[in-house]
């Protein structure tokens, strides 16, 4: 069946995109297109056509696996040129969403009536790419250049009153949007609405200041760094205000193709589709999942405070609950804190973030949970503390509940068998602050049912958190691979790097903070503690470097104590000699000798280390996916999007390279560097890290 349907209501004629779900423009959907246009042009009992979406919305947008393939004709540069050449009215009628190409597809109709809940936009940037097909050249012609910057480098939703306002949209209707489409032609006929000629209109293009655009890149430098498309839109909306229509829309074609075969567009591709991959489990159905229409949370600290708020933010209501008062007082003054400065930076409307807060009720008795539909523990990271909260959640939750416990380091298992109903527990390691970061590591315990997990899997959804599912294994994904590389990194100290220098070397990679100033920033003295309990148990034969240890013992610990590794003015790091002093004494206390070390092999090591730990992760079975590990890099721990995560990096860079990086750091290095087997396999299987898994 045609995906366009083509029929006549009157002397209009009326082109219905029928492609659910979203419409998108696939090549029958550009085929019925033109035939519409050509069918409307040529028959003289037409005077006007509407381009109208069936379902839910108009045409969504492009589709995304089409890019970076050569296309099929016809092309929506095809479409777009039949459009402007056609001699009669084309008005474009939108409803549900109208982005990127369903967005150009409407620009290069000759007039656009939405209704009022319609939104448009051009979200390319967030996939490394521009508008193409003239929307840069449109936008600017229609809105200014100042708005069309803004809409295209930010990627944001526009809602249809506000493109209206801003003249992107002709009309917007409450009424039946194909009835006020067809009155609306009658007046572009009548001439009850004046004719123009967009590609020769300079009204909003005329005088423009060109320090505007020097001065819109330089406000975004920072921002930008590394990325192409953003520059590439200034760029292309600069000349919408100098050259003719013609040859600016010559100049966007040629920007977006560099867009389109770019690295970061294709690691950003790569990253839309790994974070839908995550969310689907291969052997749970999301059927199974219950409805969550109430939570709970145990422990009202950092993490309980701010998951808390997740639920609140969700529409979800809340019961927080600490053993003590005074920490319920402290933790519900911090979410009324929290909720009041985001009203004040005007992130968050005074209604909403009333009712958000609401929601969120304090309690001290455990009988308070007994309705809950899930219940979230966020106390001290203590394994005998954490069973009893579990055992008590047992005796009062009810049956049904999903039982999630926000540990980083402890066993999930062992706290799931405290609770006489293990099938209902898992883990749920939220990131801090717990309301805003979107990552979450569902963690399967080894008794958790298909149908706990499918409920915090839509919980996560329903949250607007990127769910990743780990194995119950020693740091889950996340902390696990920081922990490889970040020892990598104190033994690049230990042999004569200094914190500033990896720091410098990891953000001119992409990441937005180094290591040793994140650490300071997370706060050194949990993970001392946690390193001291462990001390026992430590393998004697392996590496170890003692110099986060001592910075600790200095009562050195972070931002929170004004120094750390850095020394603190507000937030802003500042490089310590005594620092380095101390560095250089452990150096020589292990009878290394110090030299100077190349930014190339700090990223390499840096780099690679993270790499074979990813490997040895997906062959144990604690990720899924080499995907699943790039979806947790970048969404909790920083790395640079523009570059896909870690397994998607070394694909691209060449995994045989990177094999033969490991294996020599193994020979002079020693045992961490192991090489994990999957890492060689997959260098064979031509990088690609899940067919070497399924090949075994
Ligand atoms: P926190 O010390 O800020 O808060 C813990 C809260 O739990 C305190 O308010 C305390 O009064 C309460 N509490 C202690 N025992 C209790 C009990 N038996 N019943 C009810 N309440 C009790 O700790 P946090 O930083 O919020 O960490 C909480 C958990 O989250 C830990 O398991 C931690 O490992 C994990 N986690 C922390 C982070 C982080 O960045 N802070 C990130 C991910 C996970």
């Amino acid at each position: 069946m045609t995906q366009v349907i083509y029929t006549r209501q009157g002397d209009i004629a009326v082109a219905t995109v029928n492609n659910p779900p979203v419409n998108a423009l696939s090549e029958d959907v550009r085929h019925g297109l033109m035939r519409a246009i050509e069918a409307s042009r040529s028959d003289a009992g037409v005077r006007a056509l509407v381009i109208i979406g069936g379902g839910g919305t108009f045409v969504a947008g492009a589709d995304i696996n089409d890019f970076g393939k050569p296309y099929a004709e016809p092309t929506l540069y095809t479409i777009i040129d039949a459009l402007m050449a056609n001699p009669k009215p084309v008005i474009a009628a939108i409803h549900g969403t109208a982005f990127g190409g369903g967005l150009e597809l409407a620009l290069a109709c000759h007039w656009r009536i939405a209704t009022a809940d319609a939104q448009v936009g051009q979200p390319e940037v967030k996939l490394g790419l521009m508008p193409g097909g003239g929307g840069t050249q449109w936008w600017t012609r229609l809105a200014g250049p100042e708005v069309a910057l803004d809409v295209a480098t930010s990627g944001k939703p526009v809602s249809a009153p506000q493109a209206h306002a801003w003249g992107v949209i002709d009309r917007v209707t409450d009424g039946k949007l194909l009835d006020s489409a067809l009155a609306f032609a009658q007046d572009i006929l009548t001439g009850a609405v004046p004719a123009r000629d967009l590609t020769s209109s300079m009204e909003r293009i005329r005088n423009v200041d060109p320090a505007l655009f020097d001065e819109f890149r330089r406000r975004n430098e920072r921002k930008w760094k590394g990325q192409l498309a953003p520059w590439k839109i200034v760029d292309c909306i600069e000349a919408a205000c100098r050259l003719s229509f013609a040859e600016g829309f010559a100049l966007e074609k040629k920007a977006f193709s560099e867009c389109e075969h770019s690295y970061q567009s294709r690691s950003l591709i790569h990253l839309f589709f790994a974070e839908r991959a995550a969310a689907k489990l291969p052997d749970i159905s999301a059927a199974a999942a219950a409805t969550v229409a109430s939570a709970a949370v145990i422990g009202a600290g950092t993490m309980g405070a701010g998951i808390a708020m997740s639920f609140a933010n969700a529409g979800i209501p809340v019961i927080l609950l600490d053993a003590s008062e005074e920490a319920l007082a402290r933790g519900l003054k911090t979410i009324a804190d929290n909720y009041a400065s985001s009203v004040k930076r005007g992130s968050m409307p005074q209604a909403r973030a009333a009712a958000a807060r609401a929601r969120i009720k304090g309690a001290s008795d455990y009988a308070a949970l007994a309705d809950a539909d899930i219940i979230v523990e966020a106390v001290f990271e203590d394994m005998a503390i954490k069973q009893e909260v579990f055992r008590r959640l047992g005796e009062v939750a009810k049956p049904e509940v999903v039982l999630a416990t926000n540990t980083s380091t402890l066993d999930v298992d062992a706290i799931a068998d405290a609770s006489s109903r293990p099938d209902k527990v898992l883990g749920l390691h939220f990131f801090s602050p717990a309301n805003v970061m979107r990552l979450l590591e569902v963690v399967r315990g080894a008794r958790t049912s298909a149908a706990t997990l499918a409920t915090s899997m839509a919980v996560a959804r329903a949250l607007r958190k990127t769910a990743v599912v780990s194995g119950n294994a020693y740091g889950f994904i996340g902390n696990r691979i920081l922990a490889a590389y970040g020892r990598e990194a104190d033994f690049l100290l230990e042999e004569g790097a200094t914190p500033w220098q990896i720091d410098r070397v990891l953000t001119g990679f992409g990441f937005p903070m180094g290591l040793f100033a994140m650490r300071d920033m997370a706060g050194l003295d949990v993970i001392w503690r946690i390193r001291q309990q462990e001390s026992e148990i430590r393998p004697g034969h392996l590496r170890y470097s003692p110099i986060a240890d001592r910075i600790c013992e200095m009562g050195r610990f972070g931002q929170k104590s004004g120094r750390g590794y850095y020394l603190y003015d507000g937030r802003t790091p500042i490089p310590d000699p005594e620092i380095e002093a101390l560095i250089i004494g452990v150096s020589t206390e292990l009878g290394i000798a110090r030299h100077e070390i190349a930014d190339e092999e700090i990223l390499q090591r840096l780099l690679c280390a993270m790499v074979n730990e990813g490997a040895r992760i997906l062959e144990e079975g604690v990720a899924l996916r080499a995907g699943d590990i790039d979806v947790v890099y970048v969404n909790g721990y920083g790395f640079p999007a523009t570059r896909g995560g870690p397994m998607w990096w070394a694909s691209e860079t060449g995994l045989a390279s990177i094999h033969d990086a490991v294996v020599a750091y193994h020979r002079t290095h020693g045992d961490y560097w192991l090489p994990s087997s999957l890492l060689a396999r997959a260098a064979q299987c031509g990088g690609d890290w899940d067919a070497a898994l399924r090949a075994g």
